[in-house]
This record gives C-alpha cells, sequence and structure tokens, in this order.
C-alpha cells in the first residue's frame, strides 16, 4: 500500500482539497457575478461573514456583513466593477487549520486588476477581502516596464534629466496646476506623493516647515518611533536592513528627506495653506498658498489633508494660564529635557508623549510628576513586538518569507467587526507575561487598562487613536515612585504651581500638557470653513461604541482615505503602516478621476458626529 502511494504522481493525485474548495467557490463566486445575481452571490456567505472591499468594486473603503450587505453592495456594484478572472492566486498554496480554508485571490474588473484574500468555513465564506492594485492601461513604470533614463541617440534639443526637473518645478504651480494639492508634507503626505508620481497624476505637496522629516525633527528630542521597523517602511523604498529596530526621530527625519528628493516627490516647503474653497461649477479648489511669505493661489481638483492626526494639539483652556510664571507648553511644543535639570516638572496626561517626556525629564535630574487624568493601557515594547506584530512585522517574519505587501493585506483582511477578538487573546497572554510588571504599576497607584473589551493598544488606536502607552521603560519610573503620580483634572494654575480638583496642589516650574490632539476636521475648519467639517463629520474612530468612539458601527475608519461627504476633498494619514498601505488605495481614486476612469461610489460615507 505505501509502495503504490510513494508512486502515485502528484499531479495525477487530484488536486488538494483546500485548493478545490476555493476553486470550486471562486467558480460559483464568478457564476453569480457574470449572471448579475447578487442574491445567488450572497448565498455564498456563511450567515455570519464579511466582505472588506478597499476600492476595487465600490470605489470606496467599505466592510459588509452577512447576506443582506453582500447583496447590497453587490447590486449597487457589479455592474460597472464587471468583475471577473478569479482565481487563486498560483503562487500561494492555499491552506487549512482549524475548518477555516484560507486563500490568496487575483481578479479583474473592468477598469483594473484587484488581489484579496478569502477565507471559507466549510463551503461558504467567511470573510473576503477585495482590494484594487492597479489600473488597466496605467500601469505603473515598475519592473520590466522601468524608464529606460537615459535617451540613446543624438539630439540637439537634448535636454537633461535634471533639467526637465528643473523645468518642471518651475511651471508646476505656475503655468501647470496641480491636479491634486497635498497639504501637510509629513510621512502621509510624502508616501501619497511618491504614489501619485509614480501614477503620472501632476500633484504638489505642500508644508510650512523648512524641510521635509521637520515634523519629526520638530518633536521631543529623546523621541525613537514606537514601531519597529519592519512595520515602517515606505512604499517603494526599504529601510536597509542594518536599520534600527526603532528609529530615532532625527533619522527618521533623515530619512523622509532623502525619501522625498530621490522619489522625486514635487514638493514646496515654507508654504502654508491659509484658506480653500470649492467650487461646484468648475469642481475645482482655490487654495491660498503662502510660499515662502508670497501668497499664490493654486486651483486643483483634488485637495487631500494630509495634516496629521497627531498635529492639531488639544492645549487646555485653564483658569491661571496666564497667572502661571514659569514655562507651559503642549507636548508637541516640548523642546525636551535639558533646560530643567533640578526643576519642579508637571506632566499632565498619562500616555505616551507623557511618559516619554516624563522619562527624560527624570533622566536629566528634574523632579517630576505625571496627573493621570484617566486609564491608560501600557504594553511592553518587547512584549508588543513578540506576542503583537511578531507573526507579520518582524525579523522572524521576514526569514518565513512573509513580504511587507502579504502583511499589509492580511492585516487588512481582518474585518474591524471581529478583530478585536483575534487581539483579545494576545493581550491575555501579554497580561501574564508581565503581570509583575502591571502588579508593580497597579500597586504604585496607576490606573491602568486593557480597553473596554480587554483588547488592547492596537484596537484603541484605530478606536480612538489614542489612550496607550508602548512602554519602552519611563513606566517603571512611575512603578518605582521615581516619577510621582497625581491622579485627576487640572482645576487651575497659580503663580508657581499647579491645583487639581481634589485641591492637591502641584509645585511647578514647568507644566506640559500631554493632553493629545483633536479629529483632523478640525483642519478642515481652519482651511475651508466650519461648515465643511461639520458636513465631512468626524475623522477617525469606528463607531465602535467604546470611550471616545461613539456608535453607530460605521465599518471602517471614518473619512480616511476615501470619498467624503464634500466631493473632492480627501483625508490621509495614520502611522507608517497605514500612510504606506492606505496611500496606494487613495492614489489609485486620485489617479482614476484624473485619467476619466468612471469611478462610482458606492456606500459614501455617513455622518453622526462632527467631531
Ligand atoms: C510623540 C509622537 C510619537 C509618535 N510615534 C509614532 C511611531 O512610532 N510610529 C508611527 O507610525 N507613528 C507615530 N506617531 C503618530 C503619527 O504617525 C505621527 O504623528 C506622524 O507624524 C503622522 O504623519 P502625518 O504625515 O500624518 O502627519 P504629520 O507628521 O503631523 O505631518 C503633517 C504636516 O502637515 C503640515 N501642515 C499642517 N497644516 C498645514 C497647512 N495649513 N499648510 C501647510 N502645511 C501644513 C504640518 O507642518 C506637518 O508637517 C507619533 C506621534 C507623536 C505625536
Amino acid at each position: 500500500m505505501s509502495q503504490t502511494l510513494d508512486r502515485t504522481d502528484p499531479a495525477e493525485a487530484g488536486p488538494d482539497p483546500a485548493a478545490a474548495r476555493v476553486d470550486a467557490w471562486l467558480g460559483r463566486l464568478e457564476a453569480a457575478l457574470v449572471a448579475r445575481d447578487a442574491e445567488a452571490g450572497a448565498a455564498l456567505f456563511a450567515v455570519q461573514s464579511f466582505w472588506r472591499d478597499l476600492v476595487a468594486f465600490t470605489w470606496n473603503i467599505r466592510t459588509v456583513e452577512g447576506r443582506d450587505g453582500v447583496a447590497a453592495l453587490l447590486r449597487g456594484t457589479m455592474d460597472a466593477a464587471d468583475a471577473h478572472g478569479f482565481v487563486a492566486d498560483p503562487d500561494e498554496q492555499p491552506t487549512e487549520a482549524g475548518g477555516v480554508t484560507e486563500a490568496w485571490i487575483l481578479f479583474e474588473t473592468a477598469v483594473g486588476r484587484g488581489r484579496g484574500h478569502l477565507r471559507l468555513k466549510a463551503d461558504e465564506c467567511w470573510t473576503l477581502l477585495t482590494t484594487l492594485y492597479e489600473l488597466k492601461g496605467y500601469e505603473e513604470p515598475r519592473g520590466p516596464a522601468r524608464p529606460l533614463g537615459a535617451e540613446h541617440g543624438a539630439h540637439r534639443e537634448r535636454v537633461t534629466w535634471s533639467e526637465a526637473r528643473q523645468r518642471e518645478a518651475s511651471e508646476l504651480g505656475a503655468a501647470v496646476q496641480p491636479y491634486v494639492l497635498v497639504v501637510g508634507g509629513g510621512q502621509g503626505g510624502i508616501a501619497l506623493g511618491a504614489r501619485l508620481r509614480q501614477l503620472g497624476v501632476p500633484s504638489i505637496v505642500i508644508d510650512k516647515h523648512a524641510r521635509p522629516g521637520d515634523q519629526w525633527r520638530g518633536r521631543y528630542k529623546s523621541l525613537c518611533l514606537h514601531d519597529p521597523v519592519w512595520y515602517d517602511h515606505l512604499p517603494y523604498l526599504r529601510f536597509p536592513d542594518n536599520w534600527p529596530v526603532f528609529s530615532p526621530k532625527d533619522k527618521i527625519a533623515d530619512w523622509l528627506e532623502s525619501y522625498t528628493s530621490v522619489m522625486e516627490v514635487p514638493y514646496w516647503t515654507n508654504s502654508v495653506a491659509t484658506s480653500a474653497a470649492y467650487s461646484p461649477q468648475t469642481r475645482e479648489w482655490a487654495v491660498t498658498v503662502e510660499r515662502d511669505g508670497n501668497p499664490i493661489t493654486l486651483r486643483p481638483k483634488q485637495l487631500v489633508l494630509a495634516t496629521g492626526m497627531s498635529g492639531k494639539p488639544n492645549v487646555p483652556d485653564l483658569p491661571g494660564m496666564d497667572v502661571f510664571a514659569g514655562d507651559q507648553h503642549h507636548s508637541s511644543a516640548h523642546p525636551g529635557p535639558d533646560a530643567y535639570a533640578g526643576k519642579r516638572c508637571v506632566v499632565v496626561g498619562s500616555n505616551n508623549s507623557a511618559f516619554d517626556i516624563c522619562g527624560a525629564l527624570w533622566e536629566v535630574g528634574a523632579d517630576v510628576t505625571m496627573v493621570q487624568r484617566s486609564s491608560t493601557h501600557i504594553v511592553k515594547s518587547g512584549t508588543l513586538m513578540d506576542i503583537g506584530l511578531g507573526a507579520l512585522y518582524s525579523e522572524q517574519a521576514v526569514a518565513s518569507g512573509m513580504t511587507t505587501d502579504k502583511a499589509d493585506l492580511v492585516f487588512a483582511s481582518l474585518p474591524y467587526r471581529i478583530l478585536h477578538e483575534f487581539q483579545i487573546p494576545l493581550y491575555d497572554q501579554m497580561r501574564e507575561r508581565d503581570q509583575e510588571f502591571y502588579d508593580r504599576l497597579e500597586a504604585a497607584g496607576f490606573r491602568h487598562d486593557w480597553g473596554d473589551d480587554g483588547s488592547g493598544l492596537f484596537m484603541k488606536y484605530l478606536r480612538r487613536g489614542s489612550g496607550y502607552y508602548i512602554d519602552v521603560g519611563a513606566a517603571d519610573l512611575v512603578a518605582n515612585g521615581d516619577v510621582k503620580l497625581a491622579h485627576g483634572q487640572v482645576d487651575h494654575l497659580r503663580e508657581h504651581s499647579v491645583v487639581l480638583a481634589d485641591g492637591t496642589e502641584l509645585e511647578a516650574d514647568l507644566v506640559v500638557y500631554a493632553t493629545g490632539y483633536g479629529s483632523m476636521n478640525g483642519w478642515a475648519a481652519d482651511l475651508i470653513s466650519q461648515d465643511v467639517a461639520d458636513q465631512v463629520g468626524k475623522v477617525w474612530g469606528l463607531g465602535s461604541d467604546t470611550t471616545k468612539d461613539p456608535g453607530p458601527w460605521e465599518g471602517e475608519q471614518r473619512n480616511m482615505w476615501k470619498p467624503t461627504q464634500q466631493e473632492a476633498l480627501w483625508f490621509h494619514g495614520g502611522n507608517l503602516h497605514q500612510s504606506r498601505h492606505y496611500s496606494l488605495y487613495l492614489a489609485l481614486q486620485l489617479k482614476a478621476r484624473y485619467e476619466g476612469v468612471p469611478t462610482p461610489v458606492w456606500g459614501l460615507q455617513e455622518v453622526h458626529h462632527r467631531s
């Protein structure tokens, strides 16, 4: 018997059952799509199921749930999308574990090529991810299609690369209007600018700073990225493999500056957008920009605010701020600890910036008190790397063949509605591993939480963008009392002290307000109008009905990387992972509009909250 088996030619052994199941399911989906039969398509999904579409079907970023959701998405999109050619990716073998069959898939739409990910339970779809990665006829000039660079032959009118670049730079914004104006040239604006450049969309990225990277240079001097290098690559250009795990802030700043240059991102420094207005008649923005102090009006068709979700400081307005005699500033304006050796420092807040700043102040010998206003989630950096990110973004993941693209898609394939269910067991493991650390912290009076439902840091980030600290050492200072801890809201300031709501008085030479940042639609209010900001509504969050993320459930992050209620207005940003991955979908949406490719948006974001 075993000899017979050994001699069997694998090609004659029949398809592996996981592959057969995937092929059969994709075949049924294709048949339903060809027949334009939404009900038949929906019947292929389990009762509890999720379809996440990144621009391929919906020209939007949408997740639908259950058969009704799938049917609605299909009814609304299948004619225009005309999706077909569904196959399992030949380079990736489908797998089966714990009753779930997983596969990478490829497909085409009327206008583009897509890839995605499928999870089947028995023969029904549990999760489906569909993403657009390129437009037919507008493929990026990469790999075999890369530009020649040199112009062989002999031409009297030869123009060198740098002459062409100079001419382009002098014309763009003057004789030639950008199709897209990206306001904000931090990592978000730069990544999007690079993609638009590769896609041949005339664009300008503007920033009020003097150099790309100044966003990071200007932050407190001890800052290093909290996320590890494998998570942080920019599009096209990976960090070299000798790059530190956690980039110091000035090093990431220099990388961003070099990247802007080598990726030829059209980037205006010292340029502040001061106002913007949209004309529905001409379908054009008029944006006033002060470039090197001189006002210019740009007339882009599309306006992207990449002005930073950690860019609009929440500065409290407290009685007595005007009488306080010491230094006081928001964490975003904190210069670093050097001037405060031996001084009494009060840091209001207990999240990332607060801990980083407290730690650095303690290191120079300041007397530091942290004021904790509400509970915070803390996870040790090493533990987060091992348990939280290791499978997708780590040296081991790279060694096992995980690419950044694939990791991003695996991440994207887990619907937000159930992501917390995947996260909770990871955070349970973290709690167990570092129990002694948490016990010490809590014994010191620190109010610690694991998120409303125990799902930890990443869900807090997606839901509210705040409420956590990735511990790189400063938590121990609080646990052992080196950094003192006080609780409650600040009631008022006196000439030399901070007074809390319970009457506690903290002597202070410095007050740092590590009080976080406001919603990105505040930028729209500043630049365009309060009416447009209200029309667009809150930016960020999922509608999870947890702290600072009010319901109803949205399914996706509000207003990020997708059409908003204001025509031709877009928001872009997030951490380096999000800037890298989602800039692709935003760039494709803009490219399609630039080329006149039809982009019927399905399921435009509804607005439930203004800020
Ligand atoms: C202390 C701290 C640590 C962080 N650590 C990490 C980390 O480890 N990893 C990570 O991925 N993220 C981290 N973040 C979060 C986030 O990724 C960063 O804030 C990042 O800088 C966001 O990039 P961005 O391009 O979206 O916005 P920003 O970097 O804030 O850039 C926005 C730009 O818009 C410009 N701008 C605003 N208004 C105008 C205007 N009207 N005209 C012209 N220009 C304008 C600003 O000058 C600014 O340069 C951290 C944030 C903070 C505050």
